[in-house]
């Protein structure tokens, strides 16, 4: 049995640079993080163990003054900016540059079409609902973007007001393109004054490892996909594996590898282990040493 793991997979570098911030300022002193720094329970324990701790925002609004509070990758709402000064909480921001810019494209189109009062416009976001980056994303419009997951949602939106489509960072580039022609499908006048602009937001440090982790995934009999069950962006990586190798399984854990799934990576000639962005190298190791150690046949 060959098994490898998939050099392209893994933190991204916004992840990296959370997790790099959370190690650092560890060793300055107490250091909280609001919300999970990385949607892996696994990597979460890791950096508990080491002193950080995990609070909400109803934690961040009893934190006494000079408390040191990390704030993830994902970014925050204004409001959450606002709470740390009014108590005197010292924030040390990891939101990735890619999100902040996102961030900052949203407030200003919110900013220049706020008083549009003849035609209110409407912000849209393809993205999961409650989502820490899209709550984020939501507060930079006052809480008034429209969040839309799929076409199904359509009937949220109202096709005789303007429409900004922005889209949560780790969403899949083939699902925004098929909303935005779904869109346009419902301007049913094309000569239509209204506005629809459609802005493809979506990192491509995850668009860009779609068609290389396909590869991986069609160059192994057995894929075993590493994530954490409350990340999206490993939902979204694991049903591109999914398509390019039926034989793609989902795991969050070394050992959540079942007796049967041993037993068929046992009879494959090669199992490849791959993971998202927010997957460390080291749980992607854990589950290749686990089955190293299996007697092949
Ligand atoms: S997936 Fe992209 S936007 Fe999200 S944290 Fe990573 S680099 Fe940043």
């Amino acid at each position: 049995m060959i098994i490898s793991i998939d050099s392209n997979s893994g933190f991204c570098f916004g992840v990296t640079r959370a997790i790099n911030t959370a190690q650092t300022e560890l060793r300055n002193g107490a250091l909280y993080c609001l919300g999970d720094i990385v949607h892996n329970g696994q990597e979460v324990a890791r950096l508990e163990e080491a002193g950080l701790q995990t609070i909400d925002y109803d934690d961040l609004r009893t934190l006494p003054s000079h408390s040191r509070v990390l704030l993830r990758a994902h970014g925050e709402p204004p409001s959450t900016y606002w709470i740390a000064r009014q108590r005197g909480i010292q924030l040390f921001d990891a939101t990735c540059p890619v999100v902040k810019k996102l961030q900052d494209r949203i407030r200003a189109c919110y900013e220049a079409h706020k008083n549009d009062e003849a035609l209110p416009p409407q912000i849209v976001i393809y993205g999961k609902a409650g989502h820490a980056e899209v709550i984020g994303l939501q507060g930079q419009t006052n809480n008034t973007a429209i969040v839309i997951e799929n076409e199904a949602q359509l009937n949220l939106l109202d096709f005789s007001r303007p429409i900004y489509l922005f889209s949560q960072t780790t969403k899949s580039v083939e699902g925004f393109q098929s909303l935005v022609e779904a869109i346009k499908s419902q301007f049913t006048d094309h000569n239509s004054p209204l506005a629809f602009e459609a802005h493809d937001t979506i990192c491509r440090n995850v668009a860009n490892r779609v068609a290389q982790l396909q590869a991986f995934a069609r160059e192994n009999d057995i894929v075993l996909f590493v994530g954490g069950t409350k990340s999206s962006n490993a939902r979204v990586l694991f049903n591109h594996c999914l398509e390019a190798n039926p034989n793609t399984y989902f795991l969050s854990s070394a050992e959540e590898m079942s007796e049967s799934l041993i037993n068929e990576c046992r009879a494959a000639e090669r199992v490849g282990i791959c993971g998202a962005t927010s997957t460390p190298q080291w749980l992607m190791e854990k589950v290749r040493d686990k089955l190293s150690l299996i007697p092949s046949f």
